[in-house]
């Protein structure tokens, strides 16, 4: 018996195998767990997940956009269907326009602002919503966040805004889904190599400062976070909502370079 045993749910996020959202996935998968995924709507999109999903015998594989309330209501409806209640909601999203996540936040354009908000931040509570109507039996539903929200990281530009945005939301939501026994977390995770990292700056730069400044002196694995977010998934966390939960070595807990300025 698992952790997961008899429990299903649906991935959001998954892009290619270095996705944190596979990493959840694998742990989830280990402990014995029902799991669904959707893709970006496009043909490319829908091979790189059908090639991780369908050996695993995923029973859901369903193209969605959240900027479109119909793909995500749509994707809800289709997993009641398939799976007849849910029990876990991975959500683990995130976009900014390259041109307004190269340059500093305070050049950052409006629509870009306004597209990075809207699939970064509001698309959990979108989310949340339509996944609560098949989770009669209360769930949990997490998210992926990143340090840059708390604190200024540069590079992160207005990344740092949404997730300052995202943590908000995950309070709130905490709130209004508490009721319901559906709980709302996220996992802050130190820099892992993916698609999306690709795109905020240098992930060896960023990594090497783990290496130097966090408690532990090293920087995450993949693996690290996959297991955190299975925890937070899973019955083992009942008692947890509303809570950003770091898995970066110590990292946020430093007030100064630490170890590294000693060193020089
Ligand atoms: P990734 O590129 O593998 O995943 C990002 C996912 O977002 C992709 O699957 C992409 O298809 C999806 N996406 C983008 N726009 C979408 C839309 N409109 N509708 C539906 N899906 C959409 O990269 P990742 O690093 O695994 O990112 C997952 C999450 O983890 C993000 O929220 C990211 O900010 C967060 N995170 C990443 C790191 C890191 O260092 N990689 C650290 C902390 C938090």
């Amino acid at each position: 018996m698992g952790l997961f045993t008899g429990k299903k749910g649906v991935v959001l996020g998954v892009a290619n195998d270095f996705s944190i959202a596979w990493a959840v996935t694998r742990k989830l998968l280990d402990e014995g767990a029902e799991v669904g995924f959707t893709h970006l709507p496009g043909d490319k999109m829908e091979r790189r997940v059908r090639k991780l999903a369908e050996p695993i015998g995923a029973k859901l594989i369903a193209s969605c956009d959240v900027q479109k309330d119909e793909d995500i209501a749509r994707v809800f409806e289709q997993a009641g269907e398939t799976y007849g209640k849910l029990d876990f909601v991975l959500h683990s999203i995130a976009f900014a326009p390259l041109d307004d996540i190269k340059c500093a936040f305070v050049d950052a354009s409006r629509e870009g602002f306004k597209t990075a908000m809207e699939i970064s931040a509001y698309s959990l509570a979108a989310v949340s919503r339509y996944a609560s109507k098949v989770m009669p039996d209360g769930g949990s539903i997490l998210t992926l966040t990143y340090y840059g929200g708390e604190k200024v990281v540069p590079g992160y530009n207005m990344m740092g805004v949404c997730k300052a945005a995202l943590d908000a939301s995950v309070k709130y939501l905490a709130y209004d889904l508490g009721p319901k026994n559906i709980r709302v977390n996220a996992v802050s995770a130190g820099p892992v190599k993916t698609l999306a990292a690709s795109a905020v700056g240098d992930f060896d730069d960023l990594s090497g400062l783990y290496d130097a400044v966090a408690p532990m002196q090293r920087n995450i694995t993949r693996e690290e976070v996959g297991a955190a977010g299975m925890f937070m998934l899973s019955d083992l966390s009942s008692g947890i909502t509303g809570e950003i939960l770091h898995v970066d070595c110590g990292y946020n807990v430093m007030g100064s370079p630490g170890r590294a300025l000693a060193k020089g």
